[in-house]
């Protein structure tokens, strides 16, 4: 028997892979999903009306590299192939994403010519940069440091202003100033340390093999790779991706319980723990999956493992206020994926989607409002209303859109402590716990959003990881 506790993507394709697997024939695995809310899918919420889909929480989905064909594979494999639509490189979702500095809007570079074109706020070109990494002498033996020095460091500092940091905004609503640089650019900062540059690494590792898995794709991974689909979201709501992964585990007996919080593990040999929720039941099982939040688990395993629990509290999680607002009429906003602020310019807001650009099944203009994150309780204070949040996004969209109606409908949450964060150190302190647990032969498997990335694929790459590890 084994156990997956919580219920959202990681949860979900933890218990998708053990089928796939073959991990649950009869005889081997009865599994358990035990999910403390009434409903799976975690922080991917979309509210669907005739007119708009609001997105609370994720919305677009990366299909490049490993791990986004990964997760093309599963959507195909779930019959959710006809659903999906895509945003293609001629698109203006893709070809224009822009920034708010100084009171304005700018438009990021976004091909070859306009990196050698002077674009505001860049008081240079971007190539630019390149000479600052080629002639900037290499900070060696470190072994981590924060995206925002690296980058300052390797390509000078408007490129950290306004290119990192609002994309770390875009990304964890973390700041750039504390997060690794192994959460983005791992890569590049090995060449530095190896090389001496980020261009003398490019060029010294061009032409070996780059490591990454083999996968087998599908029809619907090919497609997205001959098409060069930029990202791409699914017709109705991102909803509609967890909601068909539960009805896959339904189908497959998997047994799922909801308003099932679990409140202890109690680790009893290498092959059995007991797992106890808030009504005081138990259930024994031979394998736990974790794929609730990392403070969450710490809570669970901090009496019998102190020394575990204390490194899963060091994972820090932001709060992000999302308001989404619908304008049954047409708004003179430009045709844009939407803007990112960046850090420096002091803003409550973090960035705008213009969702009725991005989304299909958008009538009139459909915005989703970021707002906080790491700065959530230094901008708002603890006790900030919904209605407070709209008000100020509100005044935000005015200023810089300059749209003047009231929306015709809107949509307000604050979502506690939703995004981990991956500061500096964050992957050494994931290996620690991965060897505790070996060490102590603990019937545990860590997976989620808490260790291996904060994005869709990266959660479902790592449901995949952990449970082949343990096959
Ligand atoms: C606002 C926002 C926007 C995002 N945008 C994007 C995007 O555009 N693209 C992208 O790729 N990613 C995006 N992400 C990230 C993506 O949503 C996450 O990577 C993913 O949803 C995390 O899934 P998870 O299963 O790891 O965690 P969660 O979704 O947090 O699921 C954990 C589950 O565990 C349950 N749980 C917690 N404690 C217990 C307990 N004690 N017992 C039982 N159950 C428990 C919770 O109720 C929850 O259902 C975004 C995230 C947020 C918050």
């Amino acid at each position: 028997m084994a156990a997956i506790l919580g219920g959202g993507l990681g949860g979900l394709s933890t218990g998708y892979y053990l089928l796939k697997n073959n991990l649950l024939t009869p005889n081997a695995l009865k599994l358990y999903l035990l999910e403390a809310s009434n409903s799976c899918g975690g922080w991917i919420k979309s509210i669907k009306t005739k007119d708009y889909v609001f997105e609370q929480g994720p919305r677009t989905i990366r299909p490049k590299g490993t791990t986004g064909l990964n997760t093309l594979n599963m959507m195909q494999d779930l019959g959710l192939s006809e659903h999906i639509s895509p945003i293609t490189p001629e698109h203006p979702a893709a070809k224009n994403r822009l920034i708010y500095v100084n009171h304005s809007l700018h438009l990021l570079p976004s091909s070859l010519i306009s990196v050698f074109q002077t674009k505001q706020p860049f008081s240079k070109p971007l190539i630019y940069a390149a000479f600052t990494d080629l002639k900037q002498k290499p900070k060696k033996e470190m072994k981590d440091d924060s995206i925002y020095n690296f980058v300052e460091r390797r390509f000078g500092k408007e490129i950290a202003d306004y290119a990192i940091s609002p994309m770390i905004c875009g990304i964890c609503a973390g700041d750039a100033k504390e997060i690794s640089v192994k959460f983005l650019m791992k890569t590049l900062f090995e060449w530095e340390q190896s090389y001496g540059g980020v261009l003398k690494g490019f060029m010294k590792t061009m032409f070996k093999p780059s490591g990454e898995d083999i996968l087998e794709l599908s029809d619907l991974a090919k497609r997205a790779q001959e098409e060069k689909w930029n990202v791409y979201t699914i017709k109705g709501g991102l909803a509609t991706f967890p909601s068909a992964l539960y009805e896959h585990l339904k189908t497959n007996n998997v047994a799922i319980q909801m308003n099932s919080k679990i409140e202890e593990l109690e680790f009893i040999d290498s092959s059995t723990v007991v797992v106890k929720n808030a009504s005081g039941e138990q259930l024994k099982v031979n394998h736990v999956y974790s794929s609730i939040p990392s403070h969450s688990l710490a809570q669970l395993v901090g009496k019998q493992h102190p020394p575990l629990a204390e490194c899963l509290n060091e994972i820090p999680f932001v709060t992000v206020g999302i308001v989404n607002l619908f304008f049954a009429t047409r708004q003179p906003i430009t045709p844009a994926f939407g803007f990112l602020v960046p850090p420096i310019e002091n803003s409550p807001i973090l960035g705008v989607v213009f969702d009725s650009c991005c989304m299909p099944d958008q009538n009139g203009t459909v915005l989703t409002v970021m707002l906080g994150g790491r700065w959530f309780k230094e901008k708002f204070g603890d006790n900030v209303s919904e209605q407070e949040l709209l008000s100020i996004a509100m005044k935000e969209i005015q200023s810089i859109l300059n749209i003047k109606e009231q929306p015709t409908d809107s949509h307000v949450n604050i979502l506690e402590k939703c995004i981990p964060q991956y500061v500096i150190g964050h992957y050494e302190r994931v290996d620690f716990m991965r060897k505790y647990i070996r060490n102590h032969n603990l019937p545990i498997s860590i997976v989620g959003s808490s260790y291996d990335g904060v994005g869709i694929n990266d959660v479902i790459f790592s449901a995949k990881k952990q449970v082949e590890e343990c096959a």
